[in-house]
This record gives C-alpha cells, sequence and structure tokens, in this order.
C-alpha cells in the first residue's frame, strides 16, 4: 500500500480531475499526465518486432518478458516476425525528440513508454544506459520492457509498490516478476483461462 505521507513522491504526482479519474506522472514516460483507458488487444495472438540489428542479449530479454506476461492463465501466443510495421507489437530504440509527441530528454530518461492497444508501440530511450541485471548507475532492460508490455497490452500503474505496474522504478534495481496484482489485471483485461480452450466444432 502506498504510505499516503510518502505516496507519489518526486516522481510520480497524483491529481484528480475528473470523475475521480487519477492521472499519474509516469516516469517512464515523464513529462506528461496521461491516462490509459481500458482498451486491449482483440486477439491473444500478437506478432512481435524489434529493428533486425538487435543485439540477442536484448532479444531475449524481451523474449522472457513476453513469457512472463503469457504464463499467467491468459494463453497469449506472441509469435516473432521481422517487419516492425506488421507486428502488433513493434518495439525500437530511439533517441530524443522521436516524432510521437512523447520525447526523451537523453540520459535523463525517461526509460520508454508503452503506448495503450491497438497502438503495440514500444519505445526504449537509447541514451539511457541499459544493462542486464541490478547494476549500479545502469537500468535493467528486462525491468522497464516488462514494464512497458503491460502498457502496450493494456494494463494502467498499480498502486501496489511490489507490482511491475508501480510506477516508479530504481535505477540499478530489478523487478523482472510479475505481483499478484499485476496478474489480477491482466486476468482481469484478457480473462482467465486454467487451460487452453479448444473450439468445438
Ligand atoms: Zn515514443
Ligand atoms: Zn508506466
Amino acid at each position: 500500500m502506498v504510505n499516503p505521507q510518502y505516496g507519489f513522491p518526486d516522481l510520480v504526482s497524483g491529481s484528480f480531475i475528473k470523475d475521480g479519474v487519477k492521472l499519474v506522472r509516469d516516469p517512464f514516460i515523464g513529462g506528461s499526465y496521461y491516462e490509459l483507458g481500458s482498451s486491449k488487444f482483440s486477439s491473444l495472438y500478437l506478432t512481435w518486432a524489434l529493428p533486425l540489428i538487435t543485439k540477442p542479449l536484448i532479444v531475449n530479454c524481451t523474449v522472457s518478458a513476453l513469457r512472463k506476461w503469457a504464463s499467467q492463465g491468459v494463453p497469449f501466443n506472441f509469435v516473432r516476425i521481422y517487419d516492425i510495421l506488421e507486428a502488433d507489437i513493434k518495439i525500437s530504440f530511439v533517441s530524443g525528440d522521436h516524432g510521437d509527441g512523447l520525447p526523451f530528454n537523453g540520459k535523463h530518461g525517461p526509460f520508454g513508454h508503452g503506448l495503450p492497444p491497438p497502438t503495440g508501440i514500444l519505445h526504449l530511450n537509447e541514451d539511457i544506459p541499459w544493462a542486464m541485471g541490478a547494476v549500479p548507475g545502469t537500468v535493467d532492460i528486462e525491468t522497464v520492457v516488462l514494464h512497458m508490455l503491460g502498457h502496450v497490452l493494456g494494463l494502467s500503474h498499480s498502486n501496489v509498490s511490489s507490482a511491475v505496474m508501480w510506477a516508479h522504478m530504481q535505477w540499478g534495481l530489478i523487478k523482472r516478476d510479475l505481483d499478484p496484482d499485476d496478474i489480477v489485471g491482466i486476468r482481469t483485461l484478457y480473462g482467465y483461462r486454467d487451460r487452453p480452450r479448444h473450439r468445438a466444432f
């Protein structure tokens, strides 16, 4: 739970502007306040793509993050393709003002942003000192990709500090496992199946 005295400090500012909808500032996005709707993909079969030149280790981190979202009772079928324009989930590294109205500010952040369905855009700030693991002064790429995929799939932020969808993240730390709160969120959005559904003909 958020301690009301210390909840939403510097990185996240809460404000109620209409009908009790809480808008928060996302340190992963930074700059603007935004609200995620309840949009979702209409299919659980989703293609994803990274640029062809992406390092294999980064591909592995992405696959690991995708698997975590696909292993919680929502049988997503994430299939890699190589045409990023055709993919449902388009992951790329971009720098500075990259044309979508959500500019990055060099190594000062934000780390990236994931836009809600059906956009499928997941931008990572290429000026961030990325790393794989808990390395001081760096940012763990799988931690950020896991969070951004939550947004890409349609989740908003959680007020549970242990959740991947908590809006805060610290340099040099990792959070690579979905919290029960994240799992409830994705099941609520897409429905829970305790086994794959078979079509009846
Ligand atoms: Zn962007
Ligand atoms: Zn976020």
